[in-house]
């Protein structure tokens, strides 16, 4: 048997233990959590960026993504080519009720179709609103944060020098076109002005 009171001693002990360390309980929702930058709320999809190549709804663990799309032939890119056919997105949905949010799709997707948006206060009563369709899932790419900054003097995303290099060409071009069309209109008013000129010798 024990002393008198110990028990009652040692509660207090755990009180006073409790009382003096920082509480970790978050007061939601009247205070919103402090999320982390990259945190796996919900999957926002840029579907400007899906070729329908289906290797998200292929490797994701729960089958969990579903796609429907058709073909559809394109005209060639320059006279005399050859037609092509393009796959075309009828449907594209996660159904967030079977999704572990493991981010499989998002790793393998090769055309940065996927994105995680932190947004998570997406709670239905009914099981079924839990598959957003496209429409729903590109709203969520409006709350997808930024990238984060490269690290100082790291090299430049290929797409970034690609883009520069597309965008550097075209202003060349077209700052040609303009000193053709310039050397044209001085050479046309020269002939006019001597148009003038032998007009009124004669
Ligand atoms: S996060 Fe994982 S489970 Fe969820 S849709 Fe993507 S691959 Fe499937
Ligand atoms: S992996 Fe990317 S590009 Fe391919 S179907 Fe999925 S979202 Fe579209």
């Amino acid at each position: 048997m024990g002393i008198p009171g110990s028990g009652l001693a040692k509660g207090l002990a755990v009180t006073l233990r409790t009382m003096t360390k920082r509480t970790v309980t978050e007061q939601y929702p009247d205070v919103q959590p402090e999320l982390a930058p990259r945190t796996r709320g919900v999957i926002g999809l840029f579907e400007e960026n899906c070729t329908v190549c289906m290797l998200c709804a292929r490797e994701c663990p729960d089958w969990c993504i579903y796609i429907d799309s058709h073909k559809e032939t394109v005209p060639p890119a320059a006279p005399g080519g050859r037609e092509r056919s393009r796959n075309v997105l009828d449907r594209f949905a996660i159904d967030f009720s079977l999704c572990m949010y493991c981010g499989i799709c998002i790793e393998v997707c090769p055309f940065d179709a996927l994105f995680w948006s932190p947004e998570f206060e997406y709670a239905e009563t009914d099981i079924h609103e839990l598959t957003h369709e496209r429409d729903k899932l590109r709203e969520w790419m409006w709350t997808v944060p930024e990238p984060p900054a490269l690290d100082p003097g790291a090299e430049q995303p290929k797409e970034i020098g690609a883009a520069q290099k597309a965008a550097d060409k075209l202003a060349a071009q077209q700052a040609k076109e303009a000193e053709e069309a310039r050397q044209a209109a001085a050479e046309q008013a020269g002939t006019d002005q001597r148009t003038k000129d032998a007009g009124e010798e004669a």
